[in-house]
């Protein structure tokens, strides 16, 4: 399918062209191709083209491809909603979890993690726009919950995540970036050593690349459109 390496390639060119109008250093942002609800051929299709960090929502669908694709390097990015009675399976599966807002959710991938692999990498997802419907934590409960992660050997705490309210303004775009690049930087100023904010999805990669996101989450733009949530 040239189609999908085409719109592969224009997602490259624009976080290059994006990090250089916002002075950010080359590279510097890493792109998850958010894969859920695409077929595993469409997957390697991109595989192929290059790219090996893919996200995905819904583990059981999520398990399918795993199983299908294992071997050709793929580094997994488990970004939906962690239910507490799934995390064995995501701690067994994935090598990241973006979306932590909750410590019982923590201790349990932690506890649940296979010795013979590296901590699982995590980011507290952080709901930052205040919407109740909304999953992740409140910027109230980040220190305590940074604190707890910390504690826990199965998991890897790296940094912060968002999925802010949708705008198709530049400008108000940029504002909840620029909050939870600001919350990075407290975390860090307190002893922390977090190296990344994931944020920025196919319409608004340009406001979260110049607030300094280290890993934008794509998928529409990659993959084109999905039928809705399986
Ligand atoms: C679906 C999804 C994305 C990708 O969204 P697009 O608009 O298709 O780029 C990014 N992050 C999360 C958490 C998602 O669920």
């Amino acid at each position: 399918m040239p189609e999908i390496s085409h719109h592969l390639q224009q997602v490259y060119h624009e976080i290059l062209l994006y990090e250089q109008e916002f002075g950010r250093k080359p590279g510097v942002v890493k792109l998850v191709a958010v894969s859920k609800a695409q077929p595993w051929s469409r997957l390697f299709e991109v595989r192929k083209c290059g790219q090996t960090l893919f996200g995905e929502s819904y583990l059981q669908e999520a398990l399918e491809k795993i199983d299908r694709l294992r071997d050709m390097g793929i580094e997994w990015h488990f970004i939906g909603p962690v239910q507490s009675n799934k995390t064995r399976l995501i701690a067994e599966n994935f090598d990241w979890v973006h979306s932590i807002d909750r410590i019982k959710v923590a201790q349990r991938l932690s506890l649940q993690r296979p010795d013979n692999l590296p901590p699982l990498q995590v980011l507290i997802q952080v709901n930052t726009s205040n919407e109740t419907s909304k999953s992740g934590c409140s910027f109230s409960a980040i220190p305590e919950l940074a604190k707890q992660i910390k504690s826990l050997p199965g998991l890897q705490l790296r940094g912060l995540m968002s999925i802010p309210a949708s705008s198709n303004e530049f400008s108000e775009q940029r504002k909840p970036f620029r909050k939870l690049k600001a919350t990075l930087r407290e975390l860090n100023r307190s002893g922390y050593e977090l190296d990344t904010l994931s944020m920025g999805m196919s319409r608004d990669i340009r406001a979260a690349i110049a607030e300094g996101a280290t890993m934008v989450r794509v998928g529409t733009a990659i993959f084109g459109g999905r039928a809705s949530k399986p």
